[in-house]
């Protein structure tokens, strides 16, 4: 088994229904378990800002899929859940799910950046990461979750105290 984390994120369609679907969608992933789920956030869009504000959120799963087949399996959950792929970058979703850790691996395919290229710079994933990951978290790149997290403002997130 690996140690997944997946990022949850929704704004449209009641959000915090959409990442319960989500998350009961993960808990019946194939070959995998989902151990751990934090808090539930809000935040303030990233991409054009005439859009609902989004809930976030992060989910660990222990997985024996190899990479590709959780890709298609979260793109699968997505697409359910009504996602439509616009052109237009980080507009609205009902759901978006994407791969913040695979393990230790790191990856650079077509499909597939891992670590998650944005990591870094996205409080509404840091902050919820934080709370379900081993305090003293190392990326495969050698980065430290701690670091990353000193250096990324909580500006924009909040975090809420209904349960997801
Ligand atoms: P962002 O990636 O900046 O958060 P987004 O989540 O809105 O933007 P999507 O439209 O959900 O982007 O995904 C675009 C493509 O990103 C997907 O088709 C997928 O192949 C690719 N991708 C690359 N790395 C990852 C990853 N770690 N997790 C999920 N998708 C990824
Ligand atoms: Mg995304
Ligand atoms: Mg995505």
């Amino acid at each position: 088994m690996e140690r997944v984390y997946i990022g949850l994120g929704s704004n449209l369609a009641e959000p915090r229904e959409q990442l319960r679907g989500a998350l009961k969608a993960l808990a019946a992933a194939p070959s995998s378990r989902l151990v751990a789920v934090s808090s539930l956030y809000a935040s303030d869009p990233l991409g054009p800002p005439d859009q609902p504000r989004y809930n976030n959120a992060v989910a660990a799963l222990d997985t024996l899929l190899a990479p590709l087949d959780l890709l298609d399996a979260l793109q699968s959950i997505e697409k359910a859940q009504g996602r439509e792929r616009k052109a237009e970058r980080w507009g609205p979703r009902t759901l978006d799910l994407d791969i913040l850790l695979f393990g230790d691996r790191l990856l650079d395919e077509p499909r597939l950046t891992v670590p998650h290229y944005h990591l870094h710079a996205r409080a509404f994933v840091l902050y919820p990461l934080a709370e379900i990951a081993p305090q003293h978290l190392q990326l495969p790149d050698g980065r430290n979750l701690a670091d990353l997290l000193a250096a990324c403002s909580f500006e924009g997130l909040e975090r809420l105290d209904e349960p997801l």
